[in-house]
């Protein structure tokens, strides 16, 4: 491995350039060097995007905000929001056939959110399938990456949808 091949890409996406621009609108910069979206991609782009969107909202509510957050209070946002997601659900059964189990997702605790596979975080195999790797990333990259996926059962876990959408 190479450390070229391990610098992060830093042309933003198109998921990225949407939280980032609302931030701008919201917080009046009136005008953007493009290279900043650049840099701040490539500080932030292992989180994933929505979660970097709920980061971004978070920031706009932290009372007295008025200037642009820098990447690392961008990325503390990101991370509070990651975390607040994961204590929401408790982990006290993680069997799925248990009709009084808590959890009804072991993958991911009902966060909508995988963090890790086998007791270590999830690492991508560096291959490019649909345009991007499992880690996000879209150019040639060493694999191994650590990244956080999105959960498959987002979209019929009830305990998951309660959380997100109300009853
Ligand atoms: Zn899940
Ligand atoms: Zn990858």
């Amino acid at each position: 491995m190479n450390e070229a091949a391990l610098t992060r890409p830093s042309v933003p996406d198109e998921a990225f350039l949407i939280a980032f621009n609302r931030l701008a609108v919201a917080l009046r910069v009136q005008e953007v060097d493009p290279a900043m979206k650049g840099v701040y991609f490539s500080a932030l782009s292992d989180l994933p995007a929505d979660a970097l969107a709920a980061g971004a909202e978070a920031v706009l509510r932290e009372p007295g905000r008025r200037f642009f957050p820098t990447a690392p209070e961008w990325r503390e946002a990101t991370l509070r929001v990651l975390d607040a997601a994961q204590r929401a659900a408790p982990v006290m059964v993680l069997n799925q056939d248990d009709p009084r189990g808590w959890v009804t997702c072991p993958e991911c605790q009902d966060t909508g959110y995988v963090l890790e596979q086998g007791g270590g975080p999830l690492r991508c195999d560096a291959a490019v399938r649909h345009g991007a790797c499992a880690c996000g990333r879209r150019g040639r990259h060493d694999p191994g990456m650590t990244y956080t996926s999105v959960c498959a059962c987002r979209a019929t876990n009830q305990a998951y949808q309660r959380k997100h959408h109300g009853p």
